[in-house]
């Protein structure tokens, strides 16, 4: 391998740019030459693709989205498009890839390697946290960030005006960013896709804290059956004396600095993609679990698991008494 190049594809998440720079610099490290696609598979197909050097990616570690930008890329999901991506990157004299994404940017890399027999690396960059093979993502710690500073200032005025708030999360079916943000605010109910709605637990539960609270916050995962607006409809039927109001925090949760653990871990993870490669990986996504980096098949990876420990629901029952 003496080529590699690097996109980011799917949703962008904080941290994509502190592992293109750790992909980037680690080939360089290892005396290879770096190129960087512009907006994902879209780039790959239509040749997008612009050399990277050591400077190029100088001064970004700190910065949320990405340099290369991002992008849906319709025709890579036909073989056409992927022929047309693969004549590109031999165009280029591009041996290998580290592509940083979701599930979607994994199934494709999964094809192209069965079609063109291109070695890939991926990386999990997703807010939702939604990926086997890694404790956490690239994004989520620096997106639950983002939302408990936000729950914390929509308690601050629930708390003045004795309000109940429903506050939507992102996520897609997935409820980690619900759950760890709804624990850590003290949050009175978390609902997630995961775990049925038992609106009977959630009504005996605020009438339990209705006395002893002025304020309540119910973090309602976006992927729910019923989403923030459904439930605070619920909550006005059965208590029509709260001053009820929604809050749906939207793409403020993609945004921002990466926090110094999203830095870290694409930093480690960018390292290990492009040793990875060089040690003639491929089809395999590097995460970290328990402290260390390991690969798994994007076959594993992108296996839709239920990452939520039934430990992290019970601590939010039992804490908000
Ligand atoms: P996020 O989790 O942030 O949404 P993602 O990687 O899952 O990220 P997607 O939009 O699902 O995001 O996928 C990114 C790109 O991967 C798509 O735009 C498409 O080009 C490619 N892709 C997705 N699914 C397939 C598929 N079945 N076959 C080929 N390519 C695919």
């Amino acid at each position: 391998i003496k080529n590699i190049a690097v996109l980011t594809s799917g949703g962008d998440a904080p941290g994509m740019n502190a592992a293109i720079r750790a992909v980037v610099r680690a080939g360089i490290y290892h005396g290879l030459n770096v190129f960087g696609v512009k907006r994902g598979y879209d780039g790959l197909v239509k040749g997008d693709i612009v050399p990277m050097d050591a400077k190029s990616v100088a001064n970004i570690i700190q910065r949320g989205g990405t340099i290369l930008k991002t992008a849906r890329s319709e025709e890579f999901k036909t073989y056409e498009g992927r022929k047309q991506a693969y004549e590109n990157i031999k165009r280029f004299g591009i041996d290998a890839l580290v592509v940083i994404g979701g599930d979607g940017t994994f199934t494709g890399a999964s094809k192209f390697i069965e079609e063109f027999d291109v070695p890939i690396i991926g990386l999990p960059g997703t807010i939702d946290n939604d990926l086997a093979g890694t404790d956490f993502t690239i994004g989520y710690d620096t997106a639950i960030n983002t939302v408990v500073d936000a729950v914390d200032k929509i308690r601050d005025t629930a708390e003045s005006h004795d309000r109940l708030f429903v506050i939507e999360v992102m996520g897609r079916d997935s409820g980690l960013i619900a759950i760890r943000s709804g624990i850590s605010t003290g949050a009175e109910a978390v609902l997630i896709p995961e775990l049925e709605v038992d609106y009977n637990a959630i009504m005996k539960r605020l009438d339990q804290t209705r006395k002893n609270k002025s304020s309540r916050i119910i973090i309602v995962a976006e992927g729910d059956d019923e989403g923030g607006l459904v439930v605070a409809d619920k909550i006005k039927e059965n208590f029509p004396h709260y001053d009820v109001r929604v809050s749906i925090l939207g793409h403020i949760q993609r945004g921002g600095k990466p926090t110094c653990m999203d830095r870290v871990l694409a930093s480690r993870l960018g390292v290990a993609a492009v040793e990875g490669l060089l040690a003639g990986r491929k089809g395999e996504m590097a995460g970290l679990i328990c402290g260390d980096v390991q690969f798994t098949p994007f076959g594993k990876a992108i296996k839709h698991i239920d990452k939520i420990n039934t430990n992290l629901t019970r601590i939010v029952e039992i804490l908000s008494l």
